[in-house]
C-alpha cells in the first residue's frame, strides 16, 4: 500500500497523517498524530495507529527535533518512515497569495515564493515554511507537495476579489480578497455534480464549511465565484472565536476609546469573539446544551452566528442567479441538525426545503437531507482536507514521474 504524510504545521504545533489516498472521506487515516508546545519547557507527541494511542512527553525545541521524535515514535509501533511506502509528502500551506491558484512540487524556487508570502501570512506562512524544510530534509527522496488554502479562490473575479479602497495601496500591499478553506470547498464541492447527477460544469452551489473556523463559497461549474474569508480569515461569518465580518470602524473605536493596541484588538477577534465571545464558549455541543438549559447567552449567540449564515446563503444565491445544491460540511456543518435546519427554514419560497427526518439521521457519510419537492438539493458531505492534499500529494508525484 503506498501512503502520502500529510503535514499541517503551526507555530508551535505539528499535524502529521498518513493516508491512503484511495480511501473514503470518512475513513480513519492510517496514522495521525500531533506535534505539539513546540518551543516550550515540556512538549507532546501523540500518535494513533491501528487503534491504539500512543503518547510521548518531552522538550520539543523545533520542528525538526519534533518532526524527527515523531518518526521515532511512528517507527517504534510498526509505522514508521521505513516501515510504510510513502510516495509523496503533502503540506498544507495557508497563504498562497495571487502566486499559486494550485498545488505545486515543492522545488527551492517555489519555497523563495512561498517565504516571499509572509507578509500576507505573518503568523502561519513561517510555520509552513519550518515544516516544509523538515520534513524534505527528513525525507530527501520523496516528492513534496504544497497544497494552498487559497488556490481554490484565486480565480475569483475581480468584482469579488477586490476591496473599495485605495487601489494603490491596496496593489502595494496585497489587499484583497483571497478566501480560505479552499481545499474543503473545493473537496466537497466536486462530489456534488455527481450527487445530482448533472455535469460538472453546469452545476451552480453554495458550500458551506461550518468549523470551528467557517466560510461559504459560491461556486458556477467548478470555479469560485464569491467566498465569505477575505485577506485573512477573520472575515465572513461568525465563527467559534473569530468575529467575521464586523464595521472596520470598530477598530479605531477600540483603539482610540478603550486604549487597546492593534495586538489586543487582534487578539479580541480573533481568539475572544465569536460564539465564544457572545456567549463563552465556542463548541456547538455546550452552545446546544446551553440553549436547551434555557441560556439566555448562549440562545442569542446561536441567533447571531444563523442571522449572518442566512446573509451569506442569501447573497450567494443572488449571485449564482439559481442554485442547484447547498452543502453543509466541517464539524458544525456535519453534525449539528439545528443549524441546518435554521440556516435554511422558511425558504420554501426560494425553492429550498429541507426534510426533517432526513437532516436528524446521525452523521453517516455524504446524503441528501431535502425534501423531494425542494427545488434546491441540500447535502451533508463529510469534509477531508488531509485526504485531498494526500490526493493532490501523490497526483503531482505520479505526473513527476
Ligand atoms: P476545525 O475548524 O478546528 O477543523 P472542525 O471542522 O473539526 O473544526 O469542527 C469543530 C467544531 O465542530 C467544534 O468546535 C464543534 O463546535 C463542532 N462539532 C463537532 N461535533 C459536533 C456535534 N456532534 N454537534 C454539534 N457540533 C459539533
Amino acid at each position: 500500500m503506498s501512503l502520502a504524510l500529510v503535514l499541517n504545521s503551526g507555530s508551535s504545533s505539528i499535524k502529521f497523517q498518513l493516508v491512503d489516498p484511495t480511501k473514503h472521506a470518512t475513513d480513519d487515516p492510517f496514522a495521525s498524530g500531533l506535534v505539539e508546545q513546540i518551543g516550550e519547557p515540556e512538549g507532546k507527541i501523540t500518535l494513533k495507529y491501528q487503534g491504539e494511542k500512543y503518547t510521548l512527553n518531552a522538550p520539543i525545541p523545533d520542528h525538526s527535533v519534533g518532526l524527527d521524535m515523531a518518526f521515532n515514535l511512528m517507527g517504534e509501533h510498526g509505522c514508521g518512515i521505513k516501515d510504510v511506502d510513502i510516495t509523496a509528502v503533502g503540506h498544507r500551506v495557508v497563504h498562497g497569495g495571487i502566486l499559486f491558484s494550485q498545488p505545486e512540487i515543492i522545488t527551492d524556487e517555489i519555497l523563495d515564493m512561498i517565504r516571499d508570502l509572509i507578509p500576507l501570512a505573518p503568523l502561519h506562512n513561517p510555520a509552513n515554511i519550518d515544516g516544509i524544510e523538515v520534513a524534505r530534509t527528513l525525507l530527501p527522496d520523496v516528492p513534496h507537495v504544497a497544497v494552498f488554502d487559497t488556490g481554490f479562490f484565486h480565480s475569483m473575479p475581480p468584482a469579488a476579489a477586490l476591496y473599495a479602497i485605495n487601489a494603490d495601496i491596496a496593489a502595494q500591499h496585497g489587499v484583497r480578497r483571497y478566501g480560505f478553506h479552499g481545499t474543503s470547498h473545493e473537496y466537497v464541492s466536486s462530489h456534488v455534480p455527481e450527487m445530482l447527477d448533472m455535469p460538472a460544469a453546469a452545476v451552480n452551489q453554495i458550500t458551506l464549511h461550518l468549523g470551528n473556523g467557517a466560510s461559504a463559497a459560491a461556486i458556477r461549474g467548478g470555479r469560485a465565484i464569491d467566498t465569505s474569508m477575505g485577506m485573512t480569515p477573520l472575515a465572513g461569518l461568525v465563527m467559534g472565536t473569530r468575529s467575521g465580518d464586523i464595521d472596520p470602524g470598530i477598530v479605531f473605536h477600540l483603539h482610540r476609546s478603550a486604549g487597546m493596541s492593534i495586538d489586543d484588538i487582534d487578539k479580541l477577534l480573533n481568539r475572544d469573539s465569536g460564539v465564544k465571545g457572545l456567549c463563552g464558549v465556542n463548541d456547538f455541543r455546550d452552545i446546544e446544551a446551553r440553549i436547551d438549559n434555557e441560556d439566555q447567552d448562549a440562545w442569542l449567540a446561536y441567533n447571531v452566528y444563523i442571522h449572518q449564515l442566512r446573509r451569506y446563503i442569501g447573497s450567494y444565491m443572488i449571485a449564482l442567479g439559481r442554485v442547484d445544491a447547498i452543502t453543509f460540511t466541517a464539524g458544525v456543518g456535519e453534525n449539528a441538525v439545528d443549524v441546518r435546519a435554521d440556516a435554511l427554514a422558511d425558504l420554501e419560497g426560494f425553492g429550498i426545503k429541507i426534510d426533517p427526518e432526513k437532516n436528524a439521521q446521525p452523521n453517516d457519510g455524504a446524503r441528501e437531507i431535502s425534501a423531494d419537492d425542494s427545488q434546491v438539493k441540500v447535502f451533508v458531505i463529510p469534509t477531508n482536507e488531509e485526504l485531498a492534499i494526500a490526493r493532490y500529494a501523490v497526483k503531482l508525484a505520479e505526473q513527476q514521474r
